[in-house]
């Protein structure tokens, strides 16, 4: 049976990644709205890859014999004042994930749950690309400001990304 206290971290890491999952999908739309498909797009993976983390976590928590407790979902921004600020609020976002799943990470430590660790490696993986895909698209938004044909470039460029259903590969 599951140590209690890392059942309750992953029941709340579930319903994060929820959250994320949620954001995502607003930012989608939000770039739909403003006529950037590819944008939207590459946000639509985003919130298709945040619902894979979720059950991710959901299914191995019953693997090892926890109970999975969903809790409503926070609202979550609907509207941006510029494109950057969409990718800054990722970024933000993402760090903090990155954070919440170290302290998954340390408490799995503390209580020698050898399976918790080896389950969260993926994560921590996953979280090192999360970071630099979102710091590539704020380095070239940084780099091209207003240029609408660089936007319009890169907007094409982002509509060419593939989801991946992590949830068919190991762990
Ligand atoms: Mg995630």
């Amino acid at each position: 049976m599951i140590n209690q206290e890392i059942e309750k971290k992953l029941n709340k890491q579930i319903n994060l990644e929820f959250w994320s999952s949620q954001l995502y999908l607003s930012m989608s739309a939000y770039f739909s709205a403003k006529g950037l498909p590819g944008f939207a797009h590459w946000m639509f993976i985003q919130y298709q890859e945040e619902v894979t983390h979720a059950l991710k976590f959901f299914n191995y928590l019953i693997e090892r014999g926890g109970k999975v407790i969903l809790t409503p979902i926070a609202a979550v921004n609907t509207e941006w004042a510029a494109t950057l600020d969409v990718f800054m609020e990722t970024q933000a976002h993402e760090k903090e994930v990155t954070e919440r799943i170290y302290q998954l990470a340390d408490t799995a430590i503390a209580n020698r749950d050898h399976a918790t660790q080896s389950m969260l490696r993926w994560f921590i993986d996953e979280q090192v690309e999360e970071e630099a895909n979102v710091q590539a698209i704020i380095d070239t938004l940084n780099l091209v400001q207003d240029n609408g044909y660089a936007i319009y470039g890169l907007d094409k460029e982002l509509a060419t990304r593939v989801f991946v259903d992590s949830t068919q590969t190991a762990p």
